[in-house]
């Protein structure tokens, strides 16, 4: 007897992606088509498109798509979550109807083309694959060099990703009933999903332009993840407020000394102006950063505790 095929989900987060998706759709059933024929997966694979609240008409298209193609599904929140929370949202739809999901940005920056590979390797018995890019050239050169000072950032405060990962990944059904037992509502995928720890691969692709429309991740946006990502996993920042402490404590101490023998021994304590006012705002900058970080992690703090639901599914086109 053959083995059964397993049946493959392909979740793609949508805010407004009126002009990507009429061009990406079709890219993406031809891979379900491909990975059909080369005996790779059932034919009853599907596409969840995940509208994120878009102000566009992202689920018009996607209405009308399911209505020519009911591999074609579809689920709308009810407002914009962002793009790690609808991307969870779909996976936690698809979970328990699929053998493995993959996660693809709707702009195919992704090349779609890495999907069959991943699902050979799914075949292999690999339950967590990641999408690696393995060049840079497409993106901008700023984003190129902030994106990467991001992965050393991160790194260097104690959060471990997949460098050069972003979300384009295959997860098997049994790695995504375990990402459903973390109920954290600040959300960071790619550093829960190495912290999953089942069997993993990576596949590396050469990430595209845009197919249309821009991106909705401009500097602030990407620096805001960052932080939030090294906040929620890691509380070496606060270690490091403390270490500074201490070491200017004995600063400190050197300093007062300096104070006591010119006090005693010179004539020109007037003299001090300058080093007052640099140690007045050295420390006064260092304090508001310290204030700053600790209040990050209360802020965190304050949104886990409410337990809120991370997400509102108002539409749903399944069947
Ligand atoms: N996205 C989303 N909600 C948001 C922002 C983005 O669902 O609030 C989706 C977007 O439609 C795309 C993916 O997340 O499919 C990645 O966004 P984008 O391509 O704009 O980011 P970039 O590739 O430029 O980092
Ligand atoms: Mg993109």
């Amino acid at each position: 007897m053959t083995p059964a095929l397993p049946t493959i989900a392909i979740v793609v987060p949508c805010y407004n992606e009126e002009t990507a998706l009429p061009i990406s759709i079709p890219k993406m059933l031809d891979v379900l088509e491909r990975l059909e024929k080369q005996k790779l997966a059932k034919w009853d694979s599907y596409i969840l498109l995940c509208n994120d609240g878009s102000n566009d008409h992202t689920w018009k298209v996607i209405e009308e798509f399911h209505l020519h193609d009911t591999r074609i599904r579809g689920i709308s929140l009810a407002h914009n979550r962002g793009h790690q929370n609808v991307l969870l949202a779909g996976l936690m739809t698809v979970k328990g109807h699929c053998d493995a999901a993959i996660s693809i940005d709707a702009d195919l920056q992704d090349d779609p083309d890495a999907i069959i590979e991943m699902v050979r390797k799914f075949h292999n018995g690999k339950e967590i694959i990641y999408g690696v890019r393995s060049s840079r050239d497409t993106d901008t050169w700023f984003k190129r060099n902030t994106a990467h000072a991001f992965y050393s950032f991160q790194k260097v405060m104690g959060l471990e990703t997949v460098y050069d990962h972003a979300d384009y990944r295959l997860m098997s059904n049994r790695a995504l009933n375990l990402l459903a037992q973390y109920g954290e509502s600040n959300l960071f995928l790619r550093g829960i999903i190495p912290q999953i720890g089942l069997e993993n691969d990576i596949v590396t692709y050469k990430r595209n332009e845009r197919v249309a429309g821009e991106s909705k991740y401009p500097f602030a946006k990407m620096l805001s993840f960052s932080i939030d990502g090294i906040t929620s996993f890691s509380a070496r920042p606060m270690r490091w407020i403390f270490m500074t402490g201490l070491i200017l404590l004995l600063v400190d101490i050197l300093v007062a000394l300096y104070v006591l023998v010119s006090y005693f021994f010179s004539d020109h304590i007037s003299a001090g102006w300058a080093s007052l006012m640099l140690s007045i705002w050295a420390l006064g900058s260092l304090i508001l950063i310290a204030i700053g970080i600790v209040g990050e992690y209360i802020g965190k703090i304050f949104v886990e505790v409410k337990h809120r639901p991370r997400y509102a599914i108002s539409d749903k086109l399944w069947d």
